[in-house]
C-alpha cells in the first residue's frame, strides 16, 4: 500500500508557513513503515529538535484507478479516518532551502499515526466534517473539510494522473492552521466530529 499526503490544502495553514496558496494540488508520499496503528506510542526521533504535529482527515481508497475523472473520483474511496502527518520542521526547512525532496522530514518511521477507518456512509457529508486535535487536553487545531482548497475528488483525480491508486492506499488530505511542536510525554487525541478516533502518547 501507498500513503499520499497533500501539502497546503487549507489556506490558513499555507499562510501560517508563508507558503503561496497553490494553483494545483501538491503531494508527497510516505512508505508503509511510517504507519502507526492501534494508538501505539510515537517515539520521538533523535534527528530532529522541532517535530510538528499536523492533524489531517485521511481517505482510504477502495479501487484501482488510473487517470480517474474528477466526476467519478467519489467512487474510489469508501472509508474515512484521521491521522497525524508528523513533520521534522527543522529538517524540512533545510530541504526547502536546498530545493531537496522532503522524505527525511516527512516519511521517516512512525511519521504517520492513523486511526481506525469508518465507512463514509456513516457520515452525513464527508465534505463538511469537523475535526480537531487536542494535546494534553487543550485543542490546538480544528478544521472543517468544507475549507479545503482541493476537494477529495480533485486530489484523487490529480494523483492518479501520475501514480495508479490501489485499494488500501491512504491519502492524508492536508492540515488546517495551528501546527506546532510536540515533546516527549505529550498526549495527542484526534476527533472527527465529537468522536475520539486517535489517542496516543509521544515517548
Ligand atoms: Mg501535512
Amino acid at each position: 500500500m501507498k500513503i499520499f499526503a497533500i501539502g497546503r490544502n487549507y489556506i490558513d495553514h499555507a499562510k501560517e508557513l508563508n507558503n503561496p496558496v497553490p494553483a494545483e494540488p501538491m503531494f508527497f508520499m510516505k512508505p508503509d513503515t511510517a504507519l502507526v496503528k492501534h494508538n501505539k506510542p510515537f517515539f520521538y526521533p533523535d534527528f530532529t529538535e522541532d517535530l510538528h504535529y499536523e492533524v489531517e482527515i485521511v481517505l482510504k481508497l477502495s479501487k484501482v484507478g488510473k487517470s480517474v475523472d474528477e466526476k467519478f473520483a467519489h467512487r474510489y474511496y469508501n472509508e474515512i479516518g484521521i491521522g497525524i502527518d508528523f513533520t521534522a520542521r527543522d529538517i524540512q526547512s533545510k530541504c526547502k532551502e536546498k530545493g531537496n525532496p522532503w522524505e527525511i522530514a516527512k516519511a521517516f518511521d512512525g511519521s504517520a499515526p492513523v486511526s481506525e477507518f469508518i465507512p463514509r456512509e456513516k457520515f452525513e457529508d464527508v465534505h463538511q466534517l469537523n475535526f480537531h486535535l487536542d494535546i494534553n487536553g487543550v485543542t490546538v487545531q480544528s478544521g472543517n473539510t468544507r475549507d479545503v482548497i482541493f476537494s477529495f475528488e480533485r486530489i484523487i483525480s490529480y494523483i492518479s494522473k501520475y501514480i495508479t491508486v490501489k485499494m488500501g492506499d491512504l491519502i492524508f488530505t492536508g492540515t488546517p492552521a495551528g501546527v506546532g511542536p510536540v515533546k516527549i510525554g505529550d498526549h495527542l487525541q484526534a476527533y472527527i466530529e465529537d468522536v475520539l478516533m486517535l489517542d496516543f502518547y509521544v515517548r
